[in-house]
């Protein structure tokens, strides 16, 4: 036999056992984001490379190491996009959409990061994210945090995920607080790693997003961003927190919380969870103020989150939450002989055409009667429809429960659409 390609580590097929899953979550998203008001936006997949270097930044996790960059035939960088921000950013200045505008904003697609594979994290996964331009007040920042907030409860995971929140202020605080993180990595040099040395003069802040477990211990009492806050930026956070406690969103303020991309400022946020191991971060996102200018539109505020759909899947299945996801198939339909497989291809036909919701497979490929209904057990189906001479000869459809466990029955054909309609 000739030899089987692989697919690429880390680039998962979604097979036919897991896509119902996939889909009904995904159809939750585009009803949280529609109660809300949020127009989908589509852009490529591939990107100038730039425009990642330009929005991420050069020092951080993702445009060090994780993008697949790769040269098209004309010699032009392109890159896969590991993100859905810069793209939006992007699709928004180039088409008008944000100048001197509000727009509420969403996408769900792949994203492509060459990391370690592990549980949790691949080298495609996908992202659904919302992205809000053109409001600087802390009620944005409240509304996005609200519609995670709504899925949660939607999905029944509300008790699982946990809300970390923490502010970065604007630039010139940052840079105050900069030169006070520096002097204070400089006293634990002994305990940093090679990443956080290279760090720790270029982008300091980034060395608090480190996942390694002894430059976090010391951390702990490292100079904190919020004494470096100057009013308005201040206000914003106190603005925020004060509406989620109106709407009953409970969080916990953490000051190390910093995101790995260099465009957020003030407000940037985490839900985690504790049921996937290391890697916890289910959602995550902020506010980006400088992003839209920076990449060459007219200032306007920002601010939005991705979520991770892969996380999300793997938390449903943990809980258990998978099990109740419906079959794709509601009616099988059978053919006793050869002789009636046309006026049963006919029926099923008729019923698509009366029922268009009514998911009706029909047998293909012959056989005997009993390996009809064996394929008709496992499609899931709810009914069998079974079409026989006698059947054909008085018009009518023999009709079985296959999770009922009741007799066959006999169906009128021209009553057979108001009967299956009653029942499923
Ligand atoms: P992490 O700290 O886990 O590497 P990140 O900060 O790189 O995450 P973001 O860029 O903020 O992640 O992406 C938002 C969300 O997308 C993450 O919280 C996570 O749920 C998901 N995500 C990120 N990278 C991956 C990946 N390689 N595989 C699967 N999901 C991912
Ligand atoms: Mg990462």
């Amino acid at each position: 036999m000739a030899k089987q390609i692989q697919a690429i580590r880390g680039m998962n097929d979604i097979l036919p056992t897991q896509t119902p899953l996939w889909q009904k979550l995904e159809s939750i998203l585009r009803a949280s984001v529609a109660s809300y008001g949020y127009a989908e936006l589509r852009t490529p997949i591939v990107e100038s490379t730039d425009l990642f270097k330009r929005s991420i930044g050069e020092v951080t996790d993702i445009v060090e190491k994780e993008m697949y960059t790769f040269a098209d035939n004309n010699g032009d960088s392109l890159t896969l996009r590991p993100e859905g921000t810069a793209s939006t950013v992007r699709a928004g200045n180039q088409n008008g959409l944000l100048y001197n505008q509000e727009q509420r904003l969403w996408y769900m697609g792949p994203m492509f990061r060459h990391e370690r594979p592990q549980k949790g994290r691949y080298r495609q996964f996908h992202q659904f994210g919302v992205e809000v331009y053109g409001i600087a007040t802390a009620d944005a920042d409240a509304e996005v945090l609200m519609l995670s907030a709504r899925l949660w409860e939607t999905l029944g995971i509300k008790e699982h995920v946990a809300l970390e929140i923490n502010t970065l202020g604007d630039s010139e605080e940052r840079a105050a607080y900069r030169d006070a993180l520096i002097a204070f990595l400089e006293k634990h040099i002994d305990v940093l790693d090679e990443d956080a040395k290279r760090r720790m003069y270029s982008n300091p802040l980034r060395v608090l997003d480190t996942k390694n477990q002894d430059i976090q211990a010391i951390l702990v009492d490292a100079p904190e961003l919020m004494d470096y806050l100057g009013d308005d930026s201040k206000q914003h956070f106190s603005q925020l927190c004060e509406l989620l406690d109106t709407v009953g969103i409970q969080y916990t303020v953490n000051p190390r919380l910093v995101r790995g991309l260099d465009y957020y400022n003030r407000t940037v946020f985490e839900w985690v969870t504790s049921s996937l191991g290391a890697q916890g971060t289910v959602l995550a996102g902020g506010r980006y103020d400088g992003l839209v200018s920076q990449l060459g539109g007219k200032d306007s505020p920002a601010v939005g989150f991705a979520m991770g759909i892969e996380r999300i899947i793997l938390l449903l299945q943990e809980l258990g939450l998978d099990q109740d996801v419906a079959p794709i198939v509601d009616v099988y339909v059978t053919a006793m002989r050869a002789g009636c497989y046309p006026h049963a291809v006919q029926i099923a036909e008729n019923l698509r055409e009366s029922l268009p919701s009514l998911r009706v497979m029909s047998h293909c490929g012959g056989g005997n009667f009993k390996k009809q209904m064996k394929r008709a057990d496992k499609s899931g189906a709810q009914f069998a429809l079974i079409i026989g001479e006698n059947e054909l000869a008085n018009n009518e459809v023999g009709v079985k429960d296959l999770r009922g466990g009741n007799e066959q029955q006999m169906v009128a054909r021209d009553e057979l659409a108001a009967f299956l309609r009653e029942r499923i």
